[in-house]
């Protein structure tokens, strides 16, 4: 059974020291509950996508409690500045470049340069935030493929015990996710509709803005050019391999069989934990993409657990 509390000064302490730890928190806000967990630590992040059982590593928003706290995260630019004042906190999500400095798990946005970041207005929300004092990354507190949960017991039916809390604070008020507008390249664009509508936007830009076309299927990503821009590597990435060649780089999972030397080596996990594992996914694959090195091979990494989504975002990275 999973531990639900009312929110009380006492829950949100308990709820923060517990994000600190790298636990995962289900919390309200005002557009629906999110299952939160400490941005900045992978394990935390791989045990998000664990809980939520999703098959790849859809990029997830970065909750804060102000915007200063975004000053370390992101590049501001004009418009991100005229839309924070006018709808944060609230229902928005903005994608804006990611600082390189930015201390923000690479698992969090998918190997992307971008962030996806949200000031939620949901009191409690806020306390937590303010509480934790950290960024917190929170997709929907749902099964993956299910229904966004709009109340505690949503939360508790869809996630049983992979939340370590859920933080009951009653209905939400929107019960529909926040709208995601791309401000990271090119005009303003709509990624996905929601708590703010198209005309609140164009009102305070003085400008249309475009919505994106999802001509994708319900389960597919919102926006397949989003996929297009995911990191990939600029070497090729040679999967299930035996063993590296001598000019390869070598990406191991578990107890490493590379005798023979190579161009450099890498672990994703000695222990074959796939949560350690997809922590260390995009940041090893960076480490391991120079031109120097002929190709990245990738030992097999079982499809099971977080181990599905690993291969799928592996599978991408090997197209060229
Ligand atoms: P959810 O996980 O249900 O809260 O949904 C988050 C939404 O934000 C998804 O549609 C993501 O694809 C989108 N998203 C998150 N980060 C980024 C990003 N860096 N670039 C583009 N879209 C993003
Ligand atoms: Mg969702």
């Amino acid at each position: 059974m999973p531990t639900v509390v009312p929110v009380d000064d006492a829950s949100i302490a308990r709820a923060a020291a517990l994000l600190r730890e790298g636990k995962l928190v289900a919390f309200p806000t005002e557009t629906v509950y999110g299952l939160g967990g400490d941005a900045t630590n992978g394990q935390a992040v791989a045990a998000i996508y664990a809980a939520k059982g999703r098959p790849n590593f859809n990029p997830l928003i970065i909750h804060v409690a102000d915007a200063v706290a975004l000053d370390n995260l992101i590049e501001w630019n004009d418009i991100a500045r005229l839309l924070a004042a006018s709808f944060w906190p609230g229902p928005l999500t903005l994608i804006l470049p990611r600082r390189k400095d930015a201390a923000i798990s690479l698992l969090a946005s998918a190997g992307l340069d971008t962030l996806a970041v949200r000031i939620p207005s949901h009191p409690a929300a806020q306390k937590l935030l303010r509480a934790v004092g950290l960024p917190i990354a929170a997709p929907s507190a749902n099964a993956s493929g299910k229904l966004s949960p709009t109340t505690p017991l949503h939360v508790a039916e869809s996630l049983g015990d992979k939340a370590d809390l859920i933080l009951a604070g009653g209905r939400s008020q929107i019960g529909i996710e926040s709208t995601v507008v791309n401000l990271a390249a090119g005009a303003p664009m709509i990624l996905r509709p929601g708590g703010i509508t198209r005309e609140q936007l164009e009102m305070v830009l003085g400008q249309k803005i475009a919505v994106f076309e999802a001509t994708a299927t319900p389960d597919a990503p919102a926006s397949p050019g989003m996929l297009a821009s995911h990191y990939a590597p600029n070497i090729p990435v040679r999967l299930n391999a035996e063993s590296a060649e001598p000019n390869e780089a070598w990406l191991a999972f578990g107890a490493d069989k590379q005798i023979r030397p190579c161009a450099a080596r890498l672990n994703l996990s000695p222990q074959g934990d796939l949560n350690e594992a997809a922590a260390n996914l995009f940041a090893m694959l960076r480490e391991l993409d120079k031109p120097a090195h002929a190709a990245i091979a990738v030992a097999p990494i079982p499809a099971i657990g977080l181990g599905v989504a690993i291969n799928d975002r592996l599978q991408r990275a090997a197209v060229r």
